[in-house]
């Protein structure tokens, strides 16, 4: 079983089931939610995720009409993003597992936000945008 937290603790998850497809995500919100040059990130099924503790500490910032991003109130961990029109998915940011979910990430994403002083050096294809393209085939 593949579990989670935010920095302080207080907001513990495990999931129980398969991720989905993981990308580097360049988009310039994620950007700045995470504070680097990308965030890593891979959709759940929200019936796989359980949330173990710190329903109370998590807080959501509508970033964007209809995504919520949810952070934890104390250390500021982002831990999950989640759209109004894909109620079933939760994106989990994979800096906050604590083992291996033995997937890699597949994609550069929103590559036309990249931050111009971070160069893409490895051969994972790019996607200029949300990469529906690239993941049409992967488990949704
Ligand atoms: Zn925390
Ligand atoms: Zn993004």
């Amino acid at each position: 079983m593949l579990t989670g937290s935010c920095l302080c603790g207080a907001v513990r998850f495990a999931i129980h089931g398969k991720l989905g497809p993981v990308a580097h995500c360049h988009c310039r919100t994620c950007r700045k939610a995470q504070g680097g040059a990308f965030v890593t990130n891979a959709p759940v099924r929200r019936k796989y995720f359980e949330l173990l503790a710190g329903a109370d500490a998590v807080i959501e910032y509508q970033s964007s009409p209809g995504k919520w991003r949810g952070f934890c109130r104390t250390c500021g961990s982002p831990v999950w993003s989640r759209r109004a029109n894909d109620p079933d998915i939760l994106r989990l940011r994979l800096g906050t597992l604590d083992g291996d979910p033995e997937r890699g990430p597949l994609a550069h994403i929103w590559v036309s936000e990249k931050a111009p002083w971070f160069e893409i050096t490895d051969d994972l294809p790019q996607a200029p945008t949300d990469g529906a393209e690239l993941q049409a085939a992967t488990e949704r």
